[in-house]
């Protein structure tokens, strides 16, 4: 009996599935997740996503169970995988949602359209968030997004199973429970969330009813923002939510409240306008597949390649920066996988400004210690955050006006750093300026038990912005700019831009099947 394949990536839930509910309507379907070693070779993957999505599919599984089916773990290369099972029991349908990630997955797309030609298999790839593929200019991006989360959340309904007859050769698959880890994966954060969508919808509901009243003015101190922000984006990186679930729930949530909760209102309406950001940056990549390799505005290209000083990363990378603050995010970020906005800025500033580093190989480590790494938001943003991105405010975080402002009491500083604890308030977050009497009476000697500062904070900023503004300044580079602004900024006045240029989008700028192996090659990072 012929069925339907449903191919499960980042989009680890039932409810709100567009490509399960499609494959449904079609007669029985037979679902799939693939561990696909060389996606966990990549530089920006880690153990703590290889838990969370095994966490995730256990709940898949228990669900679908319930209703006689089971997800299928199988390990091996796309389109090799596909081959497998399509002799052992052919199928004449491939579901999957779209997906907007890495180089890796980008090219294993291709070969997976590639492959479904070749053997007659219609591939049906579906929109998950309120990205465009083949968006022709940015002018009617906000009332698409808004139209894809009004439709209605899809109700997968009950749903048959492909059973395999007697006949069928066994496939080499195994349950959730029991897929391996690569051995080389590493980092899973004690304190990190856990995956499946029962929590994320746990997770959304003591927001909405309980933790958003801190949302406005909570989410920026790192010591509010764990409880006041959403603590969605796991769930939402991992697709155990869909963005259209959480955009309606809000939406209905905020409808109810009385009119005297303004701080409420207020602070959902910021998130909502958040969750819009989402999908807002992951249509750069989706456009513009190269900026996770290259700088958006190309005018910026050699600026920080040629200078890269690997002690610096190395400092960040250890808690060893000798800036509590910066030392102190570091820490919590190790420990449980999750930093709220305003303190992943002010790391990347600290990278991009005076330690001078590039982009590129912080976001590689960042990517890892995310747990919520998307590659269209995580890239974009940390362009944003160094300034190659040529149409944003250069923002620039001093780490210790950070701390004063966010910590005035060193509460977070002293909770992730024991060995500050002793340290005065007075010399807390600039603790090289404590007197050698002082740290001789704590015990604890900047040098030793406290890192000195890697560079000289105030000069080594003032210098990286000058070299910055002095690029900004020149004739080609502003020339350039409006290319960019075309392409991926934000509309002020949606709909009536006359004039934006066309933007060649992710499907029209693919290299064709036989560029794959170009494609693959793009992926290393070159300085
Ligand atoms: C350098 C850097 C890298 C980042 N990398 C990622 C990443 O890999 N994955 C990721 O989900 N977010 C990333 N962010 C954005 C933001 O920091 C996180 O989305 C947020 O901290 C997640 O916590 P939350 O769900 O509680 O956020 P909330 O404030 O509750 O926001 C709700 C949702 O809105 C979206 N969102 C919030 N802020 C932003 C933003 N500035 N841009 C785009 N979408 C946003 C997220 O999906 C988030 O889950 C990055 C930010 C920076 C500065």
């Amino acid at each position: 009996m012929s069925y339907a394949l449903v191919w499960f990536k980042r989009d680890l839930r039932w409810q709100d599935h567009a490509a399960l509910a499609q494959a449904a309507q079609q007669g029985p379907v037979r679902c799939i997740y693939v561990v696909e070693p060389e996606l966990w070779l990549q530089p920006d993957a880690a153990l703590q996503h290889f838990e969370f999505v095994r966490e995730s599919l256990q709940a898949l599984d228990a669900q679908l169970r319930l209703q006689g089916g089971c997800v299928e773990v199988h390990t091996g290369e796309l389109p090799e995988v596909l081959s497998r099972i399509w002799q052992e029991a052919p199928f004449r349908q491939l579901h999957a949602h779209q997906e907007t990630g890495n180089g890796f997955t980008y090219a294993r797309d291709l070969q997976v359209g590639a492959w479904c030609k070749a053997h007659g298999v219609a591939w049906h790839e579906t929109p998950q968030f309120g990205v465009v593929r083949g968006l022709k200019n940015r002018n009617l991006w906000q009332p698409a997004w808004e139209q894809h989360m009004a439709e209605p959340v899809q109700d997968v309904g009950e749903l048959r199973f492909w059973q395999p007859l007697a006949s069928t050769p066994d496939s080499a698959w195994c349950t959730p429970t029991h897929m391996q880890a690569p051995a080389h994966l590493q980092h899973n954060p004690p304190l990190r969330q856990r995956g499946g969508r029962p929590l994320a919808l746990a997770t959304l509901h003591s927001f909405l009813h309980a933790r958003s009243l801190g949302y406005r003015g909570g989410i920026s101190s790192p010591l509010s923002a764990p409880d006041a922000c959403s603590r969605l984006s796991a769930y939402l990186a991992w697709g155990c939510i869909s963005m259209r679930e959480v955009v309606q729930h809000t939406r209905a949530h905020l409808a109810q409240l009385p009119p005297q909760a303004s701080r409420h209102r207020a602070g959902l309406t910021g998130f909502i306008s958040r969750l819009y950001w989402h999908c807002h940056f992951i249509q750069k990549l989706e456009s513009e597949p190269a900026i996770e390799w290259h700088n958006m505005h190309r005018g910026y290209d050699g600026l920080r390649e040629h200078d890269f000083n690997p002690a610096h990363l190395e400092a960040l990378k250890a808690a060893r920066t000798g800036w509590p603050m910066v030392d102190a995010c570091v820490t919590m970020l190790r420990e449980t996988g999750w930093l709220n906005f305003r303190m992943r800025a002010m790391l990347v500033s600290v990278a991009a400004y005076p330690l001078w580093l590039h982009w590129r190989p912080v976001g590689e480590w960042l990517a890892t210690q995310f747990l919520d790494y998307e590659p269209g938001i995580h890239w974009s943003q940390l362009q944003m955050q160094s300034g190659t991105t040529g149409i944003n405010t250069t923002r620039v975080y001093n780490p210790v006006k950070q701390a004063q402002d966010h910590d005035p009491h060193g509460r977070f500083v002293r909770q992730w750093l024991p060995e500050l604890r002793q340290v005065p308030d007075a010399w807390l977050f600039e603790p090289w300026l404590m007197p050698h009497t002082m740290q001789a009476h704590l015990g604890v000697f900047v040098g030793s038990a406290l890192a000195q500062p890697v560079v000289d904070l105030t000069p080594a900023t003032r210098q990286a912005k000058q070299r910055l503004h002095s690029r900004r300044q020149t004739d080609d580079v502003k020339a350039a700019k409006k290319a960019v602004v075309d392409k991926h900024a934000s509309r002020k006045n949606w709909g009536t831009q006359a004039g934006a240029r066309s933007t060649p989008s992710r499907k029209a700028t693919r290299p064709s099947a036989d560029n794959i192996q170009a494609a693959k090659a793009q992926r290393g990072f070159d300085f």
